[in-house]
């Protein structure tokens, strides 16, 4: 190679000064196909030094095995007198790092004479972020089209899960979302490459803040690993790099401010943190957290509707009940006037007075509990005192309680201020103490018990009693509106199943928690946490 570069009247350029400043990286090799040109930019993006480099076979260094038999080859027809078909153009071809990993590379091919033979050149430049833009573009033209097709929620997650996963070649890509109802994070839809061993990698729920997903989602930013063996804080990491993964990018899902979930990608490559990377995610990202929105949106728009048409039905269901026994009962005794006794006509009437008054309790009641829900109803604060309220309930349950042979026992201290509506909690002590009386055999007992907590914010307040209990997989069940347990309807016990939504609706509106816990033995216990707190609810 000539020194210079030389014009009519000066000398411009110091060729080598050149290439070694080149931001390109420049190879060239010999006939034998042994590198005889090696810049600082190509040492930089193929890890091996200048020494390293030069004189040593280019396909051993940077071609991937199975392109080496090709390259040989054509290197080979040259030899034997065949002209260099590709020397003059631009080409892409995939090279190998020192280190193992492949990267796609673009360069221009010239070719010069020397008194050794030819010498091939080519300038090279690493094309993985343009080529993983461009594949990038295309994914997210997949992902918009599975937004626009997809026929849930679900099958939206798993479409755009496996276009990125295949689009971009990530061996796993997981879609996280925040589960309002049991605090956790669960993987909706995940991507994984076949032939991993990635069973200990693939979990579906998550602790909050725990592991790539849990941080993305509680810092609300987005979060790059770069060496997930390494990354003891998670509790995925031994998993991760028996499945060969090495590095993980999560951004997190939000819908409106809100953060709703985490959007992750795992790979097998060592890559840089990019904010290329992590910007066409987060794009990406906005996207899914802007459908999930509005699709929940409208599932919550169909289920309110659906709700609507079971709550008629249903109302309709328990309100005929009474109905029938009182049109039937006042035919009968109508039709049968004459020939029925005096102590029948009773008995009959009784029958209707009970429908009557049960339609009564179940009218006031779905009217309560629209109010409520409506906010018609209010709640009207005002300093309270729990204990005297608790004790005119268990007072007015005196007959049944007596009738029933209960041992009823309340642990309560002499006062129990709060800031809350006297007259609403009254209705609750009502409803709970009368479940405990009517749903407890003959001969049981019933525990009530009401204390400040440590901190003095809260109230914990449970009513516990030896009945007939609640099997615990109907309990999530329970604060259904008519929802009856097994237990009440074997044992044929009347109720319509309002009381406890009542309850619920009340306990809540005061900012407060209930919930049917574990009962050690037969029976059941209800305990609700209620703010002593000020302010209004
Ligand atoms: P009502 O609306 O008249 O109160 P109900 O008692 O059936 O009727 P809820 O108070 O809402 O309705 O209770 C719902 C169901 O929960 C009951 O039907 C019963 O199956 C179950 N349940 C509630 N409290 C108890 C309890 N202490 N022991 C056992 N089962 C209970
Ligand atoms: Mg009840």
């Amino acid at each position: 190679m000539t020194s210079r570069i030389s014009c009519d009247h000066e000398v411009l350029y110091e060729p080598l000064a050149v290439l070694a400043a080149a931001l390109e990286a420049y190879v060239a090799v010999n006939a034998a196909g042994r590198v005889v040109g090696w810049n600082p930019a190509a040492e930089t993006m193929f890890g091996y030094t200048h020494q390293q480099a030069c004189g040593h076979d280019l396909a051993d260094l940077i071609i991937p095995q199975r392109f080496q038999a090709a390259h040989r080859a054509a290197l080979a027809r040259v030899a034997a007198g065949g002209s260099a078909q590709r020397v003059g153009q631009r080409l892409q071809v995939t090279a190998r790092h020192a280190n193992g990993h492949e990267l796609p590379v673009e360069l221009s091919l010239t070719g010069t004479t020397s008194p050794d033979g030819p010498v091939f050149h080519a300038f090279c430049h690493d094309i993985t972020i343009a080529q993983r833009a461009t594949r990038f573009a295309a994914v997210e033209a997949t992902v918009t089209r599975a937004l626009v097709e997809a026929a849930s929620s679900a099958d939206a997650a798993t479409r755009i899960t496996a276009a990125l996963g295949a689009g971009m070649d990530w061996p796993v890509v997981e879609l996280w979302v925040f589960d309002e109802q049991r605090q956790l994070l669960r993987c909706t839809a995940r991507h994984s490459q076949s032939g991993r061993a990635l069973d200990r990698f693939c979990i579906n729920e998550l602790e909050l803040g725990v592991c790539l997903p849990g941080r993305v989602h509680h810092a609300g930013t987005p979060q790059w690993v770069a060496d997930l063996a390494a990354d003891t804080t998670s509790a995925r990491h031994r998993a991760a790099s028996r499945a060969g993964l090495h590095v993980a990018v999560g951004v997190p899902v939000c819908a409106g401010h809100r953060i709703i979930g985490a959007l992750c990608v795992y790979g097998n490559r060592p890559e840089d943190p990019e904010d290329c990377l992590t910007g066409l995610l987060s794009g990406l990202a906005a996207q899914i957290g802007q459908y999930l929105q509005r699709r929940h949106a409208e599932e919550l728009a169909v289920e309110l509707a659906r709700t609507k048409d079971e709550f008629l039905a249903l109302v309709t269901h328990e309100l005929r009940n009474p109905l029938s026994v009182i049109t039937t009962t006042a035919v009968l005794a109508d039709e049968e006037f004459d020939t029925l006794t005096t102590e029948e006509h009773h008995h009959h009437l009784r029958t209707i007075a009970r429908s009557g008054q049960r339609l009564a309790m179940m009218t006031d009641d779905l009217l309560d509990l629209a109010r409520l829900e409506s906010g018609y109803l209010c709640i009207r604060p005002t300093a309270c005192d729990l204990r005297p309220i608790i004790d005119q309930a268990v007072d007015e349950l005196e007959i049944p309680i007596r009738d029933k042979h209960l041992k009823v026992t309340t642990r309560l201290p002499t006062h129990l201020y709060l800031h809350a509506d006297g007259d609403r909690l009254r209705q609750v002590a009502d409803n709970l103490l009368s479940n405990a009386v009517k749903y407890t055999p003959d001969g049981g007992a019933v525990m009530i018990t009401a204390a400040l907590t440590s901190g003095r914010q809260t109230i914990t307040w449970t009513v516990s009693d030896t009945g007939i209990g609640i099997p615990p997989s109907e309990r999530p069940r329970l604060f259904r509106r008519f929802y009856r347990a097994s237990t009440a309807l074997d044992r044929r016990i009347p109720g319509t199943g309002l009381g406890l939504v009542i309850t619920r609706t009340i306990i809540e509106r005061h900012h407060g928690t209930i919930t049917v816990g574990d009962h050690p033995g037969p029976g059941t216990t209800f305990t609700i946490e209620l703010p002593v707190g000020t302010q209004q609810p």
